[in-house]
């Protein structure tokens, strides 16, 4: 017995000291296979060479400008990366050995923009196959890896992915505009604010992303807009509740997001927080002088609304009831991601009262687009995409949704997703609209979208800057983030990368 005894005790000891070194073992292997998976991330995918000649037969063109027009029977020719001919069936002869797009009984838009998206380093395996597998064919860069550096050094993405994505090494929209830095305090001493725009304006920032607190001063946005000025930099981004956009002189580029806005129409937007607690007092000081100042002010300026209503409010409301996105869209976002969205979702639950009034801002906001739009403000769809729950590229269609549902008609809001950023961007002799000369961006869709908006989803085909992505290759496409997405190397190099960088 007690022999047996000690055996025991020693069998459990030897077992107790075992187990630490099991998991320690354990533990070892896994960041072993981590690592090794790490350096194993799935390529991203390359595009489909294009073809010789490219004819999109007897399709129905949507023109979304001046109301909306449709123009039956046409044919269109591309001739590599431009539209070469758009002209009736009858009068148009395809060359021979041109690859052939049959566009009976479908409709052909030009490609769509997404005028406020993210990106990650990650980004050519993650998101922008999304974008054109959406028929999103260009896209403003609000923000990639290197905007959560403060370091002016940090090599910003977009020059090598523009080359990449032309020469076809990775799929891709046309990154039109890239920031690569958020301005999020503003330097007191003047010479450093001019030392800040001045290494923005030689890395070849497009504008200046201002991203100060809400509860910045406004001197200190001020003193941004003038110094970037003074350098020739026009400044876009989130304004601070306490900054006056009625003012005559403040003349930005674009204003980004709904929550930005919508105090600027409300007299009681000193007093409002940003918090559920406040947004009663802002909704019972909205006045309506005081916003068609504003919007006036925005008209004068060509400044650009971006509501990002998909991210903004629409995500708020969303959140307040808790309401996730299709299963098969969250198929399309990594892990990580997926997590850390959950946990927001979780995070912005409300119940009653308060649940009604976030509701209620987000109707107030889809008003204020629809009021900014009728008095002839420039607005944009765009998404936010990489915010909790919006999905790069399919966001976009939620946006214009969105916009419809604000009282836009469906061809205003295609307006906003095509003409209307090409033209803000200076590109409308370019991109946003079907015409000989013209980058070849185009969108087959199944169905009418003037009729109605959520026709925009129903893509047969996608031809960005020439190459086709017809049903079997965007499937491919989809297919593809939908497996870098569930990589565990893919997570692990993301993780490592602290979320958002990688090295
Ligand atoms: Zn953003």
């Amino acid at each position: 017995m007690g022999a047996g005894g000690t055996a025991g005790r020693r069998s459990l000891i030897r077992r107790l000291v075992r187990w630490p070194v099991r998991i320690a073992m354990f533990a070892a292997i896994t960041i072993g296979v981590a690592g090794v998976a790490a350096l194993w991330t799935p390529p991203a995918p390359a595009a489909p060479d294009r073809p010789g000649a490219l004819a999109i037969v007897d399709v129905t063109i949507v023109d979304p400008r001046q109301g909306g027009h449709l123009s039956p029977h046409q044919t269109v020719l591309v001739d590599g990366a431009r539209i070469a001919l758009v002209d009736a069936r009858d009068r148009v002869p395809i060359p021979a050995g041109a690859q052939v797009v049959d566009g009976r009984g479908r409709y052909l838009i030009p490609g769509l923009w997404d005028a406020h998206v993210h990106t990650l380093r990650l980004s050519p395996q993650l998101h922008l196959p999304l974008f054109v597998a959406w028929g999103v064919t260009a896209v403003r860069d609000m923000g990639d890896a290197c905007s959560w550096s403060t370091d002016l050094d940090c090599v910003p993405s977009a020059p090598a992915w523009r080359a990449a994505i032309d020469a076809g090494t990775i799929v891709g929209p046309r990154i039109v505009e890239a920031v690569s830095f958020h301005v999020e305090t503003v330097p007191e001493a003047s010479q450093e604010l001019a030392a800040l725009v001045a290494g923005l304006r030689q890395r070849g920032e497009p504008f200046v992303k201002a991203q100060l607190d809400d509860d910045a001063a406004p001197a200190s946005f001020q003193s941004l807009v003038r110094a970037a000025g003074a350098s020739g930099l026009a400044v876009a981004g989130h304004v601070p509740f306490a900054v006056d956009l009625a003012d005559p002189a403040l003349a930005l580029r674009s204003v980004e997001h709904d929550r930005s806005l919508l105090p600027q129409c409300s007299s009681a937007r000193l007093a409002y927080t940003g918090r559920v607690a406040t947004m009663q007092t802002l909704l019972a000081g909205l006045d309506e002088p005081r916003c068609a100042r504003v919007l006036e002010n925005l008209v004068r300026h060509d400044t650009a609304y971006v509501p990002t209503h998909v991210a903004s409010s629409g995500q708020d409301a969303a959140h307040a009831i808790g309401t996730p996105p299709a299963p098969d869209a969250l198929a399309l976002v990594v892990a990580p991601h997926r997590w850390l969205w959950a946990v927001a979702r979780r995070a912005g639950r409300l119940d009653g009262e308060a649940q009604q009034t976030v509701q209620a801002v987000h109707r107030a906001a889809l008003a204020l687009t629809a009021r900014a739009h009728a008095a002839g403000v420039v607005v944009l769809a765009g998404t936010d995409a990489l915010d909790p729950d919006v999905v790069h590229g399919l966001a976009l269609h939620d946006e214009l949704a969105l916009l419809v549902r604000a009282g836009l008609t469906p061809a205003d809001a295609l307006q906003a997703a095509t003409a209307g950023p090409a033209r803000h961007a200076g590109l409308a002799h370019e991109r946003g609209a079907i015409a000989a000369g013209l980058v070849a961006d185009l969108v087959l869709l199944a169905a009418n979208p003037l009729e109605d908006i959520a026709h925009t989803r129903r893509i047969e085909a996608v031809i960005a800057a020439g190459r086709v992505y017809d049903g079997p290759r965007r499937d491919a496409l989809l297919q593809g983030v939908r497996h870098a997405a569930s990589s565990w190397a893919t997570a692990s190099r993301l993780l490592r990368g602290l979320w958002w960088d990688t090295p």
